[in-house]
């Protein structure tokens, strides 16, 4: 009988432990969707007083255009502006991505037009490196929503910049494997640690003790592999500390039966 009130207590004990970790458990659930919702909020709030200067800011420039130097503070507020933006739109992607609401478009259009267009217009903003196309792919067409491709090659291009300050070339390239197309954009730069090759895709990651000094989110990588992924693709990257990395990812170069 004793041995039978100790299991009783036993079990009761472990219903107690039970509820108060289902507790806890339901706390942090509530936590992280009060914080998401915040992250959401907070975006949309930054971004409509943004998007107000960004347009006083650019009729200022036009009425200006004579006048060389306040032009060019312009100029430079403008390039700060348009920073902050896409911090802001990078932020309020995230929490579409929790939310499960991050929209895709998808289209056809020509991919090597659009790889040559993507390249000229961060090109246009990257003076530091030459960004090498080989993409001979002819004039296959692709099913995708074409801004979100550009979002992730352009993030892409400006991680493989921005983490090879040292070098001056980005090669992208493009092939097609059977059913898909392979990009993958190359740099030179101080690549990343085998053990956290798989790390940087994840939400608000960043190698932070090997370079302090660069300035990020690390969401951008997170936000390109929801995309990829939601395109049935696939993003994988391949690196060598010291030497540089290469981001590969693949979209299927046909239009599938359910879309
Ligand atoms: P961010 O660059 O804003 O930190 P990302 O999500 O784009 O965010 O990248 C996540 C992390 O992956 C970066 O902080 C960096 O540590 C690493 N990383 C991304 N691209 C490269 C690259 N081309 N070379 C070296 N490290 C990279």
């Amino acid at each position: 009988v004793i041995g039978a009130s100790k299991i009783a207590r036993d079990i009761t004990e472990q219903v107690a432990i039970q509820a108060q970790l289902e507790q806890q458990t339901e706390k942090l659930k509530e936590l992280n969707r009060a914080k998401d919702e915040f992250i959401g909020m907070a975006s949309h709030e930054l971004k409509t007083p943004l998007t107000s200067i960004k347009a006083y800011v650019q009729l200022l420039e036009r009425q200006l255009k004579g006048e060389a130097q306040t032009a060019l503070s312009i100029t430079k507020t403008i390039r700060h502006v348009n920073k902050l933006s896409g911090l802001i739109s990078d932020l309020l992607d995230v929490s579409r991505i929790e939310a499960g609401k991050l929209q895709l478009d998808f289209i056809s259009f020509p991919l090597g037009a659009f790889l040559l267009e993507v390249i000229d217009s961060v090109q246009h903003t990257t003076v530091t490196h030459v960004i090498e196309c080989k993409c001979d792919i002819g004039e296959l067409n692709v099913y995708a929503d074409r801004q979100r491709i550009e979002q992730v090659l352009t993030n892409l291009l400006t991680n493989a910049a921005k983490y090879s300050p040292k070098a001056d070339k980005i090669v992208v390239e493009a092939v097609r494997t059977g059913n898909d197309l392979i990009i993958s954009v190359r740099d030179y730069g101080i690549g990343i640690p085998q053990a956290e090759l798989d790390n940087v895709f994840s939400r608000f990651y960043r190698v932070k003790e090997l370079h302090p000094s660069f300035s990020g989110l690390g969401i951008g990588l997170f936000i390109s592999q929801e995309i990829i992924q939601r395109h049935h693709g696939r993003i994988w990257v391949e690196s060598q500390e010291g030497s540089g990395s290469t981001f590969y990812f693949s979209i299927p170069a046909f239009k599938r039966k359910e879309e």
